[in-house]
C-alpha cells in the first residue's frame, strides 16, 4: 500500500498496521455480534468495513467526515475480536487509528470542546466530587427540554451519591483480616469515576481482598489511569496518567483493578508506550502485573466462609472485562460459590450494552438503543438483581431497565455474603 500521489490520510505516528489489515478475509463472522452493525445496519459501520476504511486511509489523501463517523460509531467493544475466527487484531488496529482521528481528523470545535471538556471532567475525582451536590438538580433537568441536548445522556446518567460517600477516602494500607493465611500485599486502583461515585464498591472490594489474606495498599494517588482518554484517541493525555500509574506502583507484584475500563487500559500500557524507549520496558512489565478483581480472587482458594445470599443475580459481562481481557469464568466462579446465589445468563452475552466509555455521551440514541435491548435480555432471565463489574455498564443498564431492579458490582455482592450482611 501507498501513500499515493498526495499522501495518505494517515499521517507516520502509528498508521494502521498493513499487516494487520491483511488478516482480515472479510468473512463477516464478526457483523452479528457488533453492537454499532447491529444499531446502524451499514457495512462501514461493522469491523469489516471499518478495516477496509483503514485500507483506504492509506491511500486517500485525507480523512474525511465520513470516515471520522464510522470510526466514532464503534463502540471499542472488541467482540468482534472474540467472534474473528481469523485472529485479526482489531482491537490494535482501532487503537492506531483513533488518535489519528484525533491528530488529523476533521472534528468541528465544538465537537472537540465537548469532548475535552468531558475528559477534563471525568479523569478527576476532585471536579467529579464537586459535581455530586448538583446531581440530584441535574435528574430534575432531565426532566426539562434539556434531555434532548447534549447534555441530557449527562444529566439522566449521572447517579445520585451522597456526599458524604462521595468524599469518603480508602485506608492507605489495610492489613488482612485475623485468622486468615496471609496472602501477600496488593496494590489496588480506586480510579476516577469509581471513588466518588462507587465508592461502596470500592470499600467492599477492600473488605474482600483482607477476608482472603491480603495486605490491601489503596494509594490515593494517581487520580486515574486514562482509560477514557487512551480508548478515545487521545494518546498524549492517557499516556501522562498512564506514566503517573506505572510510577506509583512500581514496587508491587500485584495490581488489581475492580473496573473493566481500567484494568483493559493498564493492561495496554505496554502497547502504547511500545515506541518510548524511556518507557516502554517499564509500563509492559506493569501490565504484566495487572489483574482484574475477579483474577486476583479466583486465582486462590476462598478463605473467608460464605454466607447465603437467597437470590437470582443476572450476570452482565462487561466488554472490557469479556472481550478485551477475556475474564469470563472468575467472576460466575466466584459468584456462583456463594451459597443460595442462583445465577442466571441473559441472551446476547456479548452484545455491548451501549455504555462504550463516553459512547452514551457521544451516540446517545443508538446508544439508548442497545440499553433498552441489554436491560430486557436481563430482564427476561427473571433475575432479581443484575452484577456488572464496570461502572459505566451499570449506569447504562440502570437507566435503561423498564422497571428498577438493583444493579451491583460483584464484589458488593461478595463482600454482603462473607459478612453475612444484607445486600445494600
Ligand atoms: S474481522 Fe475477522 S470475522 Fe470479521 S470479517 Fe474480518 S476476518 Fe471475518
Ligand atoms: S469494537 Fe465493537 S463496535 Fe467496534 S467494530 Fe468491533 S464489535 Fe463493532
Amino acid at each position: 500500500m501507498s501513500g499515493g500521489q498526495h499522501g495518505p490520510a494517515w499521517d507516520s505516528h502509528r498508521p494502521p498496521d498493513p499487516e494487520l489489515i491483511k488478516d482480515c478475509v472479510h468473512c463477516g463472522f464478526c457483523l452479528t455480534t457488533c453492537p454499532s452493525y447491529n444499531v446502524f445496519g451499514t457495512e462501514m459501520d461493522s469491523p469489516r468495513g471499518r478495516i477496509v476504511l483503514m485500507r483506504v486511509g492509506h491511500d486517500e489523501p485525507a480523512i474525511s467526515p465520513q470516515m471520522v463517523e464510522h470510526f466514532d460509531n464503534c463502540l471499542g467493544c472488541m467482540a468482534c475480536v472474540t467472534a474473528c475466527p481469523s485472529g485479526v487484531q482489531y482491537d490494535r488496529l482501532i487503537e492506531q487509528v483513533r488518535p489519528q482521528l484525533e491528530r488529523n481528523g476533521p472534528r468541528t470545535r465544538r465537537e472537540k470542546w465537548f469532548r475535552g471538556a468531558v475528559f477534563a471532567l471525568f479523569t478527576h475525582p476532585g471536579r467529579l466530587r464537586a459535581m455530586v451536590p448538583g446531581v440530584a438538580i441535574g435528574r430534575l433537568l432531565a426532566r426539562t427540554p434539556l434531555r434532548r441536548t447534549r447534555l441530557g445522556p449527562l444529566l439522566t446518567l449521572a447517579p445520585p451519591v451522597p456526599l458524604s460517600a462521595a468524599v469518603s477516602r480508602l485506608p492507605a494500607v489495610t492489613k488482612p483480616a485475623a485468622g486468615v493465611s496471609p496472602r501477600g500485599k496488593v496494590a489496588f486502583l480506586q480510579g476516577c469515576l469509581q471513588r466518588v461515585f462507587f465508592g461502596d464498591v470500592n470499600a467492599a472490594t477492600v473488605r474482600v481482598l483482607a477476608a482472603e489474606g491480603w495486605e490491601v495498599h489503596a494509594p490515593r494517588k494517581p487520580r486515574c489511569c486514562g482509560a477514557l482518554p487512551l480508548h478515545s484517541g487521545y494518546e498524549e493525555t492517557a499516556a501522562a496518567s498512564a506514566k503517573e500509574v506505572i510510577a506509583a506502583y512500581e514496587g508491587y507484584d500485584t495490581i488489581a483493578v475492580n473496573v473493566a475500563g481500567c484494568g483493559s487500559a493498564m493492561k495496554e500500557y505496554g502497547h502504547l508506550f511500545a515506541d518510548d524507549p524511556q518507557w516502554r520496558e517499564r509500563a509492559a512489565a506493569f501490565s504484566a502485573k495487572v489483574r482484574d478483581i475477579h483474577e486476583v480472587l479466583a486465582a486462590h482458594p476462598a478463605q473467608a466462609p460464605r454466607h447465603p445470599l437467597p437470590m437470582t443475580v443476572a450476570y452482565h459481562d462487561a466488554c472490557h472485562l469479556a472481550h478485551a481481557q477475556k475474564v469470563r469464568r472468575e467472576p460466575r466462579e466466584l459468584l456462583g460459590a456463594v451459597p443460595e446465589l442462583t445465577l442466571v445468563e441473559p441472551r446476547e452475552w456479548e452484545l455491548c450494552c451501549g455504555s462504550a466509555g463516553i459512547w452514551n455521551l457521544t451516540k446517545p440514541a443508538a446508544a439508548a438503543e442497545l440499553g433498552k435491548r441489554k436491560a430486557d435480555n436481563l430482564l427476561a432471565t427473571g433475575a432479581t438483581a443484575i452484577a456488572a463489574a464496570n461502572p459505566g455498564c451499570a449506569l447504562q443498564i440502570t437507566a435503561h431497565l423498564p422497571r428498577p431492579i438493583p444493579v451491583y458490582h460483584p464484589m458488593t455482592l461478595l463482600d454482603a455474603s462473607i459478612r453475612g450482611a444484607a445486600v445494600r
